[in-house]
């Protein structure tokens, strides 16, 4: 399928590493020409020469999106590189684990992390995005939907971004904006392996985790959450907007039962007698 993306130019935050990673080099296999906003200098310039030594353009922008200046001068490099934005993706975040008993201050931080940057970014961005008729993708969490216990600036960061996407979505909708979210649940990537590195037992706790994942029984891959995101960027999810869409194996609303039985259906047998 043609998803007819080529030479569009993308700004992905956080495109280093993980999903957005993943994102970046899906898009890049389209011919999207990607600017790659993130913090370390080493990892960022690497990407975008391994891209140049074939012709293909990571250009990337050094900033920590906690600086709401390092977002404006994420979208101004952006079009100076390339001269548009067709598509946004807000994709850095962090699970910090600020909880009830961290404080306001903390808790306001953590939306810093989370939160404000996906808004900063889109403000910034909004004029490129009304003349090219783009389009915006946030990544959420399914904490929002779930809780996890002392993460309260995260999972309300993560519920903001679902209430934000839909905002947007009919904010925009009147410029052929197009904004929708993709959420995963467990996708394996550095920050889950960090995550799962302070666990007592790490193996284990990944094996437990993957057990409970209906689909397959394993982790997401950041492939196929960034495939989903490359397909709704383009011109072929051209009626879908203010969407919020799960990539996660079944893992946030299917019956619990079926992570614990292979057969589920035959729960419901004896209603038939
Ligand atoms: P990751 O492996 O840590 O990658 C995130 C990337 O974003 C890193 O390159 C990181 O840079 C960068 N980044 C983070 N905060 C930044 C900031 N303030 N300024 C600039 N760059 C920043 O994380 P991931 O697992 O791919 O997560 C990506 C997104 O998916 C996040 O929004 C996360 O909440 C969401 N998510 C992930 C999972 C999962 O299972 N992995 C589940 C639910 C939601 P550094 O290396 O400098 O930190």
């Amino acid at each position: 399928m043609d998803l007819k993306l080529k030479d569009k130019v993308a700004l992905v935050t956080g495109g280093s590493k993980g999903i957005g990673l993943g994102i970046v080099r899906s898009l890049i296999t389209e011919g999207v020409k990607v600017a790659n906003v993130n913090r370390s200098e080493a990892e960022g310039i690497a990407l975008q020469n391994e891209y140049a030594a074939n012709g293909q353009e990571c250009f990337f922008i050094q900033g920590d999106l906690t600086d709401i200046d390092a977002c404006r001068n994420a979208v101004e490099q952006t079009q100076q590189r390339f001269g548009r934005i067709d598509l946004l993706i807000n994709n850095a975040g962090v699970n910090d684990g600020v909880g009830l008993e961290d404080g306001p201050d903390a808790f306001v931080q953590s939306l810093q992390k989370n939160l404000v940057h996906y808004y900063a970014m889109v403000h910034f961005a909004l004029d490129a995005l009304k003349v090219s008729r783009g389009c915006i993708i946030n990544i959420g969490s399914k904490v929002c939907e779930t809780g996890q216990g002392g993460t309260s600036g995260y999972a309300a960061s993560k519920g903001g971004i679902n209430g934000l996407t839909r905002e947007w979505a009919v904010d925009l909708a009147p410029h052929g904006v197009r904004v929708n979210a993709v959420l995963p649940a467990e996708t394996w990537t550095p920050l889950y392996e960090k995550c799962l590195a302070a666990m007592p037992n790490p193996e284990a706790a990944k094996a437990e985790i993957e057990r409970l994942v209906p689909l397959g029984h394993r982790f997401t891959t950041i492939e196929e959450l960034a495939d989903m995101v490359v397909f709704l960027a383009s011109p072929r999810s051209s009626h879908t907007t203010g969407q919020i869409i799960f990539v996660d194996g079944g893992y946030t609303h299917f019956d619990r039962k079926c992570t614990v039985t292979s057969d589920v259906s035959s729960f419901g047998a004896a209603g038939k007698s």
